[in-house]
C-alpha cells in the first residue's frame, strides 16, 4: 500500500511515522519546511489530566500523545526539551475560584488528576507566582516541549522507518484514479510530479478546507490567528507552565457563537476575554501568548501582545521588567464547532482528513496522526471515535467521481 501525507506539521509527521512502522510505502508533501507552521510556532503546551475513568475522545488525544512524545524522547533519544512538571492555570477572582472549584470536582469524579492549589499551595510549588492570586488548577501531569524539535524528530523517525519527505512541493490537484486510488499532483523545483497513492491523508491544518475545494468537498475548518511574544534569555526560575483561568469562565459563560468557532478571545472585531498560557523555555526565554483571532492575517497585533504582556506581568510579578524582545504569529486549524475531524472523508473513497485541532494541537498531534494512520490501514480503533466532528460535505458531486 502506499499512503500520500499532505502537510509536515505535528499530525501528519506522527501520521507518516505509525504508517512507515507498519510496512507501509509514505511520501509526505509539504509546500514549506517541517515544523513550518503552527506546529513549529506554538507554545509547545501539552495538556494531560490523566486517562480517568472513562476517557472522551479528547482525553484520547491528549494521554496519548503524551506518550508519543515521551517515547520520542525516552525510548528513541531525542531531545525535545521535554518536561513533565506540570501546568498551573492561576486563579484571580472569587467568580474563577468558583468555576475552577466545579472543574475540578467534576474532573475527580471520573477518575482524572487535576488539584485545586491554594495561594500559599500555589506560592510553594511557583514562588514566581504572585502571592495575592487566591490559588491555581493544577494539571500535574501536562508537559511541554520544544515544538520545532519535537515535529522534526517524528519526521526524523518517519524517515528511518523508510517515509519519504519531500519539501517545498506543494499539492496542486488531486485527482481520483477510478480504482479507489489518487493521482496527487506536486509542483517540485519548477516542474510538475504526480505522485501515485491509495489512500492520502490531508493533514494541511487550515489549509484542509483549500485541499478539500479540489475535490468538491467542504472541508469545516477555519484559521485563527495565535500570536506569542519572548522575552530575552533569563535565569531558569519558573518551574510550570502558566496559564490563566479568566478565558475559560468567561467561554463557559458566554455558550457558543453562530458568527465563529468556539473560545476565541475576540468576536466581530471586539475583544471578549483575555487568554494566557505560557511557559520559561529551556533556553530562559519566558514565551506567552494567547489572543485567537478569526483571520488569515498573521500581522502581529501589538496592542494584543500589550495586553496579553501585562496579564502576565499581572498573574507572574517578575515578568514586569521582562519586555517582548520579539513577536510571532501562526495560523491555527479549528473546527467550525471546536471538536477534531478524524476519519475518512464520504463519498472521497481512499481520501482521509486529519485535523481541525485548534488551539490545543501540538498537545494532540501525534495521537491524531497515530489514530489517522489505524483508520488508513483499516484496523478497528482501539478507542470510541463517535464524538468526533463530522468530516466534510461534497458540495460539488461531479468533481472528483
Ligand atoms: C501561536 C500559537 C500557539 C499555540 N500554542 C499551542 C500550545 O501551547 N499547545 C498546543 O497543544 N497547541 C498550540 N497551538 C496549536 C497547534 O500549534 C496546532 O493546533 C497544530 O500545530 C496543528 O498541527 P497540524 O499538523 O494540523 O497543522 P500545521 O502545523 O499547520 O501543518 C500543516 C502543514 O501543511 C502544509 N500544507 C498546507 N497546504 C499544503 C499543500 N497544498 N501542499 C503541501 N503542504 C501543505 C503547511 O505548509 C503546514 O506545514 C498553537 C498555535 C499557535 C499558532
Amino acid at each position: 500500500m502506499d499512503v500520500v501525507v499532505i502537510g509536515a506539521g505535528i499530525v501528519g509527521t506522527s501520521a507518516a511515522l505509525t504508517l512507515a512502522e507498519r510496512g507501509v510505502g509514505v511520501v509526505v508533501a509539504e509546500r514549506g519546511s517541517v515544523a513550518g507552521e503552527a506546529s513549529g510556532l506554538n507554545a509547545g503546551l501539552i495538556s494531560a489530566g490523566g486517562w480517568g475513568d472513562q476517557p472522551t475522545i479528547d482525553v484520547v488525544l491528549e494521554m496519548g500523545s503524551r506518550d508519543r512524545y515521551l517515547d520520542l524522547s525516552e525510548n528513541r533519544g531525542h531531545d525535545i526539551g521535554l518536561d513533565t512538571t506540570g501546568t498551573l492555570t492561576l486563579i484571580r477572582t472569587e467568580e474563577e475560584r468558583d468555576w475552577a472549584e466545579a472543574s475540578v470536582a467534576a474532573a475527580r469524579r471520573v477518575g482524572r488528576s487535576f488539584e485545586l492549589l491554594t495561594s500559599d499551595e500555589l506560592v510553594d510549588l511557583e514562588p514566581s507566582a504572585d502571592p495575592a492570586l487566591l490559588g491555581a488548577i493544577l494539571d500535574p501531569l501536562a508537559a511541554r516541549a520544544e515544538p520545532v524539535a519535537a515535529t522534526q524528530a517524528f519526521a526524523a523517525e518517519a524517515a528511518s522507518a523508510g517515509a519519504v519527505i519531500k519539501i517545498r512541493c506543494p499539492v496542486t490537484a488531486l485527482r481520483p484514479r477510478g480504482d479507489g486510488g489518487w493521482d496527487v499532483e506536486i509542483a517540485q523545483d519548477d516542474q510538475i510530479d504526480v505522485l501515485r497513492a491509495d489512500a492520502v491523508i490531508l493533514a494541511a491544518g487550515p489549509w484542509c478546507a483549500e485541499l478539500g475545494a479540489m475535490v468538491g468537498v467542504e472541508v469545516p475548518i477555519v484559521a485563527v490567528r495565535g500570536q506569542m511574544w519572548a522575552s530575552a534569555p533569563q535565569p531558569l526560575v519558573l518551574r510550570h507552565a502558566i496559564a490563566a483561568t479568566e478565558s475559560s469562565l468567561t467561554w463557559a459563560l458566554q455558550g457558543p457563537s453562530n458568527t465563529s468557532p468556539p473560545n476565541l478571545t475576540h468576536r466581530l472585531g471586539q475583544r471578549v476575554t483575555r487568554h494566557l498560557y505560557g511557559r520559561q523555555r529551556p533556553n530562559g526565554q519566558f514565551v506567552f501568548g494567547g489572543d485567537r483571532v478569526l483571520t488569515t492575517d498573521r500581522t502581529i497585533d501589538h496592542d494584543g501582545i500589550a495586553v496579553n504582556h501585562g496579564h502576565t506581568a499581572e498573574l507572574l510579578p517578575l515578568v514586569q521588567k521582562l519586555p517582548p524582545a520579539r513577536t510571532w504569529a501562526g495560523l491555527m486549524p479549528f473546527s467550525v464547532d471546536g471538536r477534531p475531524l478524524l476519519g475518512p472523508i464520504p463519498g472521497r473513497e481512499g481520501l482521509f482528513l486529519a485535523g481541525g485541532l485548534a488551539s490545543a494541537g501540538f498537545g494532540r498531534g501525534p495521537m491524531t496522526g497515530q489514530l489517522i494512520a489505524d483508520l488508513v490501514l483499516g484496523r478497528e480503533p482501539e478507542y470510541d471515535l463517535a464524538s468526533l466532528a463530522p468530516i466534510g460535505r461534497v458540495v460539488d458531486a461531479d468533481q472528483a467521481r
